[in-house]
């Protein structure tokens, strides 16, 4: 456990009610967030949401308009990035193209008048812990994209910070690399064990590799939550839409936990039940909260629908169905290539499914 100790003892961050204003434009609004010691925290949502001004915020790379950044207890909101306890890696590698692979991880190092043999070690270390023991000779050029991205890694914890700071670092890679370092990054971070914040769009990686993750919109945090959290239980109709594929039916309320959706009554477990009868929602599904084997004829939420398209995509495919009972909205449900097969899903063919009563979940439509 190489940098444990350190990594460990430094750590928590809070952000309290950071602001960015860009001239008449607020590109944060009255950001509140705390973040655990060792933690993995993704910042989540679309572009121009501002996760990257919040991360720049925190490395001191921008000035917040408002508020404050803590790490540790310590104020450092008016700190310039030089004196703030972290290490960075930005989407673009950023390393020096004329020193070697290891010059380019000593550099904070010899900065810091740290002793030459102490600097050769560490350098070792980290090579060995980015899985390039043999490349410190090597320059940049020399090396593959994701290779490139590992280095900056090594380098951005060479100093041993207190935080890692990884804005986008995976979006230059391509897909496969992409996948593989992900991995790496989450197996390196726990082994570091240091509070790390890595912004993202990518909700695969996200929910892949954050211990929490801060959804963003608008300049606001719409969900602070896990990654089973964010998906089971959105807080709000833009973190269903935003993270994972989601259907939505437009019906009103009819009181407990009873919708109408088109000519159906859906039994809704997990909705909160404090709709006035007659209030408009809109229900949101999975495409895989669907039941289709061993449904019993009082199964909640059953109906007959028509398979309109079956899209193949390996062990996984998509079914687009409409329900006349549903006044002809329509539904994209995941099936196993099994099910397809079994249940002769296909177009133009009728199937029974039920929706999960417990896994809808209603939204007001004035809010949706
Ligand atoms: P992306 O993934 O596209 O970078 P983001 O969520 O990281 O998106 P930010 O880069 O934080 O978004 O930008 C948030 C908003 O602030 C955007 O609307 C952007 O246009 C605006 N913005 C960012 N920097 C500046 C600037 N220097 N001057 C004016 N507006 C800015």
């Amino acid at each position: 456990r190489f940098l444990a100790g350190d990594a460990q003892a430094a750590g928590a961050l809070e952000v309290i009610g950071i602001r960015k204003d860009f001239e008449s434009f607020s590109a944060l609004r009255d950001v509140h967030l705390r973040v655990n010691p060792g933690e993995m925290l993704c910042f989540l949502g679309p572009s121009g949401c501002g996760k990257t001004t919040l991360l720049r915020i925190i490395a001191g790379l921008e000035t917040q308009t408002a508020g404050q950044i803590l790490q540790n207890g310590k104020d450092v909101s008016w700190l310039p990035p030089d004196q703030r306890d972290y290490g960075i890696v930005f989407q673009s590698y950023a390393l020096f193209p004329n020193l070697t692979i290891a010059d380019n991880i000593a550099y904070g190092l010899v900065n810091g008048k740290v002793r030459k043999a102490e600097i050769k070690t560490r350098v070792e270390e980290l090579l060995k812990l980015v899985g390039l023991p043999t490349s410190g000779a090597k320059y940049p050029s020399q090396l593959s994209g994701g290779q490139q991205q590992r280095v900056a890694l090594a380098r951005a914890l060479a100093t041993r910070p207190g935080l890692l700071l990884l804005d986008e670092p995976l979006s230059a890679l391509d897909a496969l690399e992409r996948i593989r370092l992900r991995g790496e990054i989450r197996r390196l971070q726990r082994q570091v064990g240091i509070t790390t914040i890595m912004v993202t769009h990518d909700q695969e990686e996200a929910l892949s590799m954050a211990d929490r993750i801060v959804v963003m919109n608008h300049g606001v945090i719409e969900q602070v939550g896990t990654p089973m959290d964010i998906y089971e239980r959105p807080a709000t109709p833009f973190v269903a839409d935003f993270v994972g594929k989601v259907n939505v039916l437009q019906g009103y309320a009819l009181g407990g936990n009873l919708f109408r959706v088109g000519d159906m009554d859906l039994q809704c477990d997990a909705c909160d039940s404090g709709f006035e009868p007659g209030e408009a929602v809109n229900l949101y599904l999975r495409p895989e909260d669907r039941m289709v084997e061993n449904l019993a004829h009082d199964t909640p939420n059953r109906l007959r629908v028509l398979v309109t398209k079956v899209e193949f995509l390996g062990g996984l495919c998509i079914a687009e169905v409409t329900a006349d009972a549903l006044h002809g909205q329509s539904m994209g449900l995941h099936f196993s290539l099994n099910q397809l097969h079994d249940l002769d899903i296909r177009e133009g063919n009728r199937i029974d499914i039920a929706l999960r009563a417990n896994r809808i979940r209603a939204f007001c439509s004035r809010t949706a």
